[in-house]
């Protein structure tokens, strides 16, 4: 019999990750065969679960809050935009055993805006909430599309400036607090703060969005989420959040590994459909 191909997402907390039904989506959409699993694993019980799921065969694995940085630390060769963000959510086992280190994240938001939703990253002013490990992976893919300003603001204001030098290059970048958003606005509004997790939002002035700009959550959640709201109710053209994004970067981890890649508008339409059924 066929041995079948194992994955898995490693994280915590994990039980309502939606990657193992995007993953099972793509396999059947693209005939593969393969299995892939969530498991529950701290950061202590990190290195030896890596260890132990490719000792038992396992092919990939997608890393989430709070293995990272852990996974970078960890991965015997790393792509450029992983080295760039310090920050992996995708090893892949090579064929003399040793891990490959991506970060699929950034890519995936960008796909997810300029493909699904057909929004122009080009000569556009654009705000980061936040300065985490979601920011530093979506700075470096953002940069390629050559915005003409690029603000990273966040509550501990250092954190933002030094991300800010960090990216320092052709693009004018800028790191600050959320009081000194006052008086500016942008074209594109990205919240990779964790405030929606907690039904929260970053504190921000009314003006800051320019009219009928894009807000686009990297959280995501069955019902709209405080900055989405905020969104609509400041004369957004597009409030968005991030499953179009997960279903992306799962799609660019999936073709690392199996070297297909899946169509993601019906997995994203089936994903959308399932969160708007009644929780039972
Ligand atoms: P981190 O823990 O690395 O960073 C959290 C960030 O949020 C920090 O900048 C922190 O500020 C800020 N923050 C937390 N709470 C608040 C608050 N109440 N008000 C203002 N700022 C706050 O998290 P990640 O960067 O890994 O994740 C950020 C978000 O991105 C999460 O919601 C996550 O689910 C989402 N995400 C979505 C993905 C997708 O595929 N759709 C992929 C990856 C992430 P400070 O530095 O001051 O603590």
């Amino acid at each position: 019999m066929p041995v079948t191909d194992q994955y898995a997402v490693f994280g915590q907390p994990i039980k309502h990750s939606k990657s193992p039904r995007i993953h099972q989506l793509f396999a059947i959409q693209t005939a593969q065969r393969l299995n892939y699993t969530a498991r529950e694993v701290s950061s202590d019980a990190f290195l030896a679960a890596v260890e132990q799921f490719f000792a038992d065969g396992g092919k990939g694995l997608n890393c989430t809050v709070p293995l990272k940085q852990l996974a970078w630390e960890r991965a015997d060769q790393l792509s450029e935009r992983a080295m760039l963000s310090k920050a992996v959510n995708t090893l892949v086992q090579q064929k003399d055993g040793s891990l490959y280190g991506d970060n699929t994240d950034g890519v995936g938001l960008t796909a997810d805006l300029t493909d699904n939703h057909g929004i122009v990253l080009s000569g556009k002013r654009i705000l980061i909430l936040g300065a985490g490990g979601a920011a530093r992976g979506i700075i470096g893919p953002l940069l390629t599309h050559k915005p003409c300003l690029l603000v990273i603001a966040n509550r501990t204001v250092v954190k933002g400036e030094h991300l800010a030098r960090e990216f320092a290059g052709g693009t004018d970048i800028r790191g600050c607090g959320f009081s000194q958003l006052r008086g500016h606005q942008f074209d594109l509004i990205l919240n990779a703060t964790s405030a929606s997790l907690s039904n929260a939002l970053p504190p921000l002035p009314d003006q800051l969005l320019a009219d009928h700009g894009t807000c686009y959550d990297l959280a995501y959640a069955n019902l709209p989420t405080p900055f989405v709201r905020w969104g609509l109710q400041h004369n957004a053209g597009k409030s968005l959040d991030g499953l179009g994004m997960l279903v992306e970067q799962a799609a660019e981890s999936f073709y690392l590994w199996r070297n297909v890649r899946p169509a993601t508008s019906p997995v994203i339409e089936v994903l959308n459909a399932e969160r708007r059924q009644p929780v039972k």
